[in-house]
């Protein structure tokens, strides 16, 4: 018999969730070659927002969805974990509930594995939580962590997920090499080529954007990004994969929505982003693109903006930071002065409006005085766009590291949970007095041009 494999997708366990085109891209690849290498697969989402035991059992409120398949996720409020309880909001878990989750376990019988992925550090008590009753349902199966949790935090995930093995390693090998040492042995044969090589976006219960993944890694080295510890090496595939890549989501499932997933979508651009663009322009085929993760300013030229503009962008964030030049040469290269407002006035002239564009604002970075994040969010609506305040969450094996854990009151080294953005763990209590102003700030130039 096949070996027969559960992956899951875990709850997210924070103050705030959002479906900004979030789908674990990973583990749905990783699902594509285990099915092109004849193993079953049972994909469990956490997330999912369509799961048809939640519409006909919960009562809880049904998500929110807004427009391009972004929306709320399901959510139930639950207890603070105590080293969050300085914090005065609701926590709560974002996800189907517990109850059809196990469902879903029991509904696979005898599974050979259990792989479970993981994503920012201070999400883990939904990773040890799908991990519990993955145990409980299936006592004596192998069940294997991997995804950014276990690689930034393998130490701690080692010793408190209940896991049987933590992948931390990059990749799909070393993945099957984890899967052969718990004796499940992964065919090595040609794949099977009837199963498309994408992500398997078809195990989803409802298909309402795509998410796509020009390249991995990203040649810049900003102080406070793991992009180079998590994909040492920077690789674009070929524009022309991507195309037919998106060619078949649209022509066989009609989607779309395309959400770029790249840390570096516009790096060297000339031969890859715009190669794959100029062939949609031609093509006609009334898509909409989005970049929330984001795009880098200094790439943005006239040309591109106006392929952006024909190829159907609507949905452009651009990762500024700080407008504070002493503050930024510290931390990051990848823009200088002058580098936004050119980037605004090129999307402008192509026909983008304002509130189709938005910029990252890094807020809570150790050493960073409050009014730099107030001056920023001045320069980003004078220059036309929308700010969005963006809450700096320390990262292990980052530069900003070390820096981080000495300026914390927190102890970010022993607990996770310390990592999260909500927290502000690098700000003292002055600073974090400064929020809701800024907050305020930010909320107030947004208002302003969703009103004109
Ligand atoms: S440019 Fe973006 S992805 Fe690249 S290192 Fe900096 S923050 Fe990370």
């Amino acid at each position: 018999m096949k070996p027969s494999l559960i992956l899951i997708n875990p709850w997210i366990y924070d103050f705030a969730a959002y479906d900004l085109w979030s789908k674990p891209l990973g583990l749905l690849m990783l699902a594509t070659d285990l099915r092109r290498r004849g193993l079953d697969v049972h994909l469990l989402d956490c997330m999912d927002v369509d799961h048809p035991a939640m519409v006909e059992r919960s009562s809880l409120k049904p998500p929110k969805r807004r427009q391009y398949g972004t929306g709320k996720f399901w959510r139930e409020i639950v207890p603070k974990p105590i080293s969050l309880k300085g914090l005065d909001r609701p926590y709560s878990r974002y996800g189907i509930l517990p109850e059809v989750f196990e469902d879903d376990l029991r509904k696979v019988k005898s599974p050979s594995a259990i792989l479970v992925t993981s994503l920012m550090t201070y999400w883990y008590p939904g990773v040890f939580e799908v991990i519990r009753r993955a145990r409980k349902i299936h006592p004596g199966v192998p069940i294997i962590l991997g995804g950014v949790y276990a690689r930034l935090c393998r130490d701690h995930a080692v010793q408190f997920s209940g896991a049987d093995r933590v992948e931390s390693n990059q990749g799909i090998p070393a993945i099957y090499e984890t899967l052969e040492g718990c004796g499940i042995s992964i065919p090595n044969e040609a794949p099977d080529t009837t199963v498309p090589d994408y992500p398997a976006f078809d195990l989803l219960n409802k298909i309402r954007y795509i998410c796509l993944m020009t390249s991995t890694g990203c040649p810049y080295r900003c102080h406070y990004c793991a992009s180079h510890f998590l994909f040492p090496e920077f690789i674009q595939k070929d524009p022309h994969e991507t195309l037919a890549e998106i060619l078949f989501w649209h022509g066989k499932w009609g989607i779309r929505d395309f959400a770029f997933y790249d840390d570096a979508l516009l790096v060297s651009s000339k031969s890859h982003t715009e190669v794959l663009l100029e062939r949609i322009a031609s093509l006609d085929l009334h898509l909409r693109f989005h970049t929330p993760n984001a795009i880098h300013v200094k790439e943005i030229t006239k040309p591109l903006a106006r392929l952006f503009y024909q190829t159907g962008f609507q949905t452009i964030r651009l990762g500024l930071e700080d407008a504070d030049g002493s503050n930024r040469w510290d931390l990051d290269k990848k823009i200088s002065k002058g580098d936004f407002a050119h980037a605004m006035d090129h999307l402008r002239s192509a026909g983008f409006d304002p509130r189709q564009t938005g910029a990252y604002i890094m807020m809570g970075l150790p050493g960073q005085p409050p009014d730099a994040v107030a001056e920023t969010i001045h320069h980003v609506d004078r220059c036309g766009s929308i700010p969005y305040l963006a809450e700096y969450s320390p990262i292990p094996h980052t530069r900003l590291w070390e820096k981080a854990v000495a300026c914390s009151t927190h102890d970010l080294s022993l607990e996770p949970l310390f990592h999260n953005n909500s927290l502000l763990p690098c700000w003292d209590n002055q600073k974090k007095s400064q929020i809701p102003r800024l907050k305020r700030l930010a909320s107030h130039v947004r208002e302003k041009y969703r009103n004109n």
